[in-house]
């Protein structure tokens, strides 16, 4: 995970140590569950065991450590990297541009899908040496897992910052805002409704995705007033300067389930003049037209 400002309120880390000038916390929670870790492998006299953990949170530090030289490597030397036990943040102090934050946010992927690359590999080469494959399998897995969770355009993984910073790019960073977060969550609900419908991986899938769509849902609320517009929240999915979205979607419908009827009471008003048409077909004859408007200054 990628967060721009650092200002995380996480209760307790622990200093670990200074690497490449990046000092490294451990979160308390992660601590406690190495500790525990540590003694389930002393009691079972597997210690094979404890590899497994120690590549799953390197390979998430190397993660971070992408992010954070390449920040670095652009003058913004992140203050500190942070692990905790549901992954980890480098903290980006501002001030890079646009584009070079598209590069610092790009790098934590960058990393891990080498990472994965490199694990399946020496997992093919070395998979008929019982430990050693199995753990470059591992490595291999989890790495692909980092990357495909982060290049998801969904805020605020990297995929949706990278993406954000993308379209502010092009269209401003308001508009980037409000084309990017509806499409977040469409995404997240997407994901959610699948995550019911496997079992095995669903459950997970299902909480992560609720998690993340109450993060957007805040993220929302805290841009609220640029979504006060005539096309509301939903209405950016769709391209489109009227009612946009659902609007435009309705308008759709309408024409569409009324055009026979209002074909019929246009040939009327021809014939005989509008008065000829009762008060609920004039009604509905001049929704009709409206609705045709729209679409067409749309188009
Ligand atoms: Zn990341």
């Amino acid at each position: 995970m990628f967060v721009g400002d650092g200002s995380h309120p996480l209760d307790r880390q622990f200093r670990v140590g200074k690497f490449f000038g990046i000092p490294l916390d451990l979160h308390i929670v992660l601590l406690i569950y190495a500790a525990f870790e540590v003694l389930a492998s002393i009691l079972t006299m597997n210690f094979v065991r404890l590899l497994s953990p120690v590549i799953l949170f390197g390979s998430v530090y190397l993660h971070e450590l992408g992010h954070a030289l390449s920040s670095a490597h652009f003058g913004a030397r992140p203050r500190r990297i942070v692990l905790h036990l549901f992954g980890g943040v480098a903290e980006v102090p501002g001030g890079l541009s646009t584009k070079q934050q598209m590069w610092v946010i790009a790098w934590g992927p960058i990393v891990s899908g080498i990472l994965a690359v490199i694990g399946i590999v020496f997992g093919i080469v070395f998979a008929l040496i019982p430990i050693v494959g199995a753990l470059f399998w591992w490595m291999g897995f989890i790495n692909l897992i980092l990357f495909i969770f982060n290049v998801l355009p969904i805020f605020p993984l990297d995929g949706g910052q990278f993406v954000r910073q993308w379209v502010t790019l092009r269209s401003g960073a308001r508009e980037a805002i409000r084309k990017t977060l509806p499409w977040s969550m469409t995404i997240l609900i997407v994901l959610g409704m699948l995550g019911l419908i496997f079992t095995w991986i669903g459950p997970l899938a299902f909480i992560i995705a609720l998690f993340l769509l109450f993060i957007n849902y805040q993220e929302v609320k805290r841009h609220q007033h640029l979504f006060n517009g005539p096309k509301g929240f939903w209405g950016h999915l769709l391209p489109g300067k009227s009612g946009g979205g659902f609007g435009r979607l309705s308008d759709r419908f309408f024409v569409w389930s009324n055009r026979s009827k209002a074909e019929e009471l246009m040939r009327r008003t021809d014939e005989i003049g509008i008065h000829a048409l009762k008060p609920h077909e004039r009604q509905l004859l001049e929704k009709y037209l409206d609705a045709k408007f729209r679409l067409r200054g749309d188009a």
